[in-house]
């Protein structure tokens, strides 16, 4: 008997679209979903998954973030088709120019020391 395993990652787009404010940049954008996960086959029919990760592109500045596991999910079976804010975990932010104050949340230009609006130094 001859059999043909195989063990393979692959990245699903889910159907997802919002669009926020987004917390990297500041403007409006949309977010994409996107599943990974790795799989097991046998005569490459997928037999099982796991190691799913679950993550959403923004389409303004193309920020990369997670949510957990359990929004995920639903987002996979279409029960949610809305997110907030908060379960938005930054992986990667593309957007440089400004940063936040960690005190206020003012958005700052680089090259200031000081934060404008409260002093706390940056
Ligand atoms: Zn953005
Ligand atoms: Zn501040």
């Amino acid at each position: 008997m001859f059999f043909i395993f195989g063990m393979s990652s692959k990245e699903k787009r889910l159907d997802f679209n919002q669009t926020i404010v987004c917390p990297c940049c500041g403007s409006y954008g949309g977010l994409k979903a996107f599943m990974t996960y790795n799989y097991f086959s046998l005569f490459f029919i997928p037999l099982f998954k796991w190691d799913k990760k679950y993550y959403l592109k923004s389409t303004c500045c193309g920020s990369v973030y997670t949510i957990s596991k359990n929004i995920g999910e639903s987002m996979e079976m279409g029960r949610i088709n809305k997110i907030d804010e908060s379960d938005l975990k930054v992986v990667h932010s593309n957007y440089r120019g400004i940063k936040k104050c960690n005190n206020c949340n003012y958005p700052i230009e680089s090259g200031f020391e000081y934060c404008p609006k409260c002093g706390t130094k940056l």
